[in-house]
């Protein structure tokens, strides 16, 4: 049998994909999942009356209106909570609000003088040229002392990498500091909200976690889903690309990290070498338990001497799961185990913006591309998309090969 597509990899964007040509009226279509379920970074397991996402903090928010379309679509807004965001950051075992920069004045006195100094002083503010590392951008932007304080430690923590070593052309993810409004709010001792980055709202399904997104998106695809599949070549040999020596199709759409293809015959040395030189990074989720009574939804965590980067107070976004329930997220260098209930290693968790990444892989894409396999998603297109940004790089992907009838079924777009 001849597929006209073959996806591989069956998280959200594989799927995604999958259901937007299958709206467009595709069927010959099948989508390869390495592991025994579909699902990746977006799946939840039920541990002692627990919802635990094991791919970490997920959370529903998008700036995409097409996007909320497509998933309401399939899984009705009544099924989720909003909530507004309610996230801390601990800095030396003061919990203040996230932004930092917008609650400075939640500090002790000193402290909160010496970072305002800090934004005061920075490099931005003082009109010098934007540097070309992570860490001088860091300095740059919000000072040596927020640096050294708070970004420089969370960032090695959650990376896994140095921050001399990583690129800033990623960075449109963070919010421009702003001088003034980080004074204003530190003299009216109040947060803006209207000052918020985004994210400030989010949506969590009231049962399930956030797999229940997932199950929606998948659920009219998942006879189209072939597990334990993991797809390791890709040839090509006229106008068929053959996946494992085997499965046959006329286009393959690939969003599994390109490690485990490295050694394709569609890809040159070079491309082979560009993709030994893609960097990612592991993050373990566990799960344990620990009284608490706050609103706070989930805490960042810089103190080096913590393992975790962040930890998540589940019964604050999920009622249903017990009151006790927290999971954290650790950088797999850095985990030990402790006490935790339950633990999951994502493998694949961030892709690493290194120095020279986007050019790093545009050439594994342009060879892909003129091979006839179109990259999508996270490790695919290997950025840091979130969800929301997986599904609208589907939505972009199926116009781009000429399928647009999903617009019609699903009011989007
Ligand atoms: C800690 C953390 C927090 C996050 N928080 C949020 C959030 O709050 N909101 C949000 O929207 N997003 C969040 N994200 C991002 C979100 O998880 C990803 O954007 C999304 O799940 C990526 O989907 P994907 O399908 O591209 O990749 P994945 O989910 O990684 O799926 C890839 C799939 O390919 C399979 N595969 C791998 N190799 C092969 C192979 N050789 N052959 C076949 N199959 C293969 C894998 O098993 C997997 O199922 C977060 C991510 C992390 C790590």
């Amino acid at each position: 049998m001849i597929y006209q597509y073959a996806i591989i990899g069956g998280g959200i964007s594989g799927v995604a994909i999958a259901r937007l040509l299958q709206l467009s009226g595709v069927h010959s279509l099948i989508v390869l999942e390495a592991n025994s379920e579909p699902g990746g970074l977006c799946r939840t397991r039920m541990i002692d009356g627990h919802t635990l996402d094991i791919g970490g903090g997920h959370f529903l928010c998008s700036k995409f209106d097409e996007v909320y379309d497509f998933v309401f679509h399939h899984i009705a807004r009544d099924n989720f909570e909003e909530f507004e965001r309610v996230s801390k950051i601990d800095i030396h075992g003061q919990w203040v609000d996230y932004p930092l920069e917008s609650s400075l004045w939640q500090l002790e006195t000193s402290l909160c003088v010496a970072f305002l100094e800090s934004i005061a002083r920075n490099g931005e503010a003082l009109g010098l040229p934007e540097p070309t590392t992570f860490e001088e951008w860091i300095r740059w932007k919000l000072g040596d002392k927020i640096a050294d304080e708070y970004m420089l430690p969370y960032n090695a923590k959650i990376w896994g990498h140095e921050a001399s070593e990583m690129d800033i052309d990623w960075l449109h993810k963070l919010p421009a500091v702003d001088v003034r409004a980080v004074f204003t709010q530190a003299m009216n001792r109040r947060l803006d909200p209207s000052l918020f980055p985004s994210h400030s709202r989010f949506y969590y399904p009231k049962k399930g976690g956030y797999q229940a997104v997932f199950d929606a998106l998948c659920d009219p695809v998942r006879d189209h889903i072939v597990t334990d599949h993991p797809v390791t070549t890709i040839e090509r040999s006229d106008d068929l690309l053959k996946l494992n020596g085997g499965i046959q199709a006329r286009h393959v759409i690939n969003t599994a990290p390109w490690h485990a293809l490295a050694g394709s015959p569609i890809f040159s040395g070079a491309a082979r070498q560009a993709i030994h030189d893609l960097q990612n990074n592991s993050i373990v989720v566990s799960l344990h338990e620990r009284a608490y009574e706050h609103d706070v939804h989930w805490l960042y965590q810089p103190d080096i001497d913590t393992a975790e980067h962040r930890s998540f107070f589940i019964h604050n976004f999920d009622p249903r799961s017990k009151s006790n329930g927290v999971y954290k997220e650790t950088n797999s260098k850095r985990w030990t185990g402790s006490d935790e209930l339950f633990s999951h290693t994502n493998d694949y968790a961030y892709p690493v913006p290194t120095i020279g990444w986007a050019r790093t892989i545009e050439t594994v894409l342009r060879e892909a591309e003129r091979a006839g396999v179109s990259a999508l998603g996270r490790w695919g297109q290997w950025q840091y998309f979130n969800s929301d940004v997986c599904i609208k790089e589907a939505m972009l992907l199926a116009e781009r090969l000429g399928h647009t009838r999903w617009k019609v079924t699903c009011g989007a777009g």
